[in-house]
């Protein structure tokens, strides 16, 4: 496993996203006390980026071995049928902002810290993608995230830190008992090369979602995934 961390981030923040997001006229009292906040956040985030470049040891109907940590997923069996690597991640808005935000008292504001956070991640997000593309040129690529699916749940964030090595110390992200990453504007998953179209949320029947990115499918499952019995001779 070798792990590879993406830390020197351009972190310039949409200003005409934020303030339309969250209704601030920029000529307000309060539009410039959100300049300020911009203003601070960009000078002291982070947001930062940890993956490894890993190997798929196994297959079988029961779990995926990834460098020889055992992950239970029939989807990611699938997925993961036809390649030999892997690149599991967390990228995170970063302890700078999230430090920062906890230290804002007033109500508002920590939900206009909150957003900038999210803008963070979505920035070091796209940073990351146009890396992989850049390093591996891997053509087309999806990401399978724990607790997206039923099928891989949200428990198995422990095996995919373990596969990433100390995020904590690497770039200042801890998993919790209860399996929330803090700061909690981060993501985890693996990034895998495919041809496919697959989204997590062809497989995923919430209907209240705004991030949805693909309609759920009520056949894939059978259809892709689904275990054959296997027949004796
Ligand atoms: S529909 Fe929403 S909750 Fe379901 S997998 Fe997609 S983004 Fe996640």
């Amino acid at each position: 496993m070798k792990q590879i961390i993406l830390d020197k981030i351009s972190f310039k923040l949409d200003r005409n996203q934020l303030f339309k997001k969250l209704h601030v006229d920029p000529d307000s009292d309060d539009g410039k006390q959100l300049t300020i906040m911009i203003q601070h956040a960009e000078l002291i985030g982070k947001p930062k980026v940890l993956y490894t470049l890993s190997s798929i040891n196994s297959l079988n109907d029961e779990c995926v071995t990834v460098d020889s940590v055992k992950l239970s997923s029939r989807v990611m069996q699938v997925n993961f049928a036809e390649i030999n690597r892997v690149f599991p991640y967390v990228v995170t808005c970063g302890r700078e902002l999230y430090e920062w935000a906890g230290n804002i008292e007033d109500m508002l504001e920590q939900y206009w810290a909150d957003i900038i956070m999210e803008q963070a991640l979505t920035i070091a997000l796209k940073y990351f993608h146009i890396h992989m593309q850049e390093e591996y040129r891997l053509g087309k690529f999806k990401a399978m995230n724990p607790g997206s699916l039923e099928d891989w749940p949200i428990s198995q964030q422990r095996e995919l830190f373990q596969i990433l090595g100390n995020a904590r110390e690497a770039i200042g992200v801890e998993l919790t008992d209860s399996y929330l990453m803090l700061p909690v504007k981060s993501t985890s998953g693996i990034l895998f090369q495919t041809e496919s179209n697959y989204e997590n949320c062809q497989l995923c029947p919430r209907e209240d979602c705004s991030n949805r990115r693909a309609k759920y499918n009520t056949e894939l499952y059978e259809e892709k995934y689904k275990i054959l019995p296997h027949h004796s001779m």
